[in-house]
């Protein structure tokens, strides 16, 4: 099996076994597997920090 790698930075990715998505904590984006085929599209990606704030305040400083 090829290690898949993110086509914006070429680094290694994690996979999501809750979700089934391949991770990249570089860019925090999250790339959907869909039929046993990941989706290697940024456009197709979700980004990892649209998820709402729990513990971590906003930082604006
Ligand atoms: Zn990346």
């Amino acid at each position: 099996m090829d290690l898949l790698v993110c086509p914006l930075c070429k680094g290694p990715l994690g996979h999501d076994h809750a979700t089934h998505e391949l991770v990249c904590a570089a860019d925090r984006l999250a790339f959907p597997i869909r039929d046993g085929i990941a989706v290697m599209l940024e456009s197709e990606a979700r980004s990892l920090d649209a998820t709402p704030p729990s513990a971590d305040a906003t930082n604006a400083s």
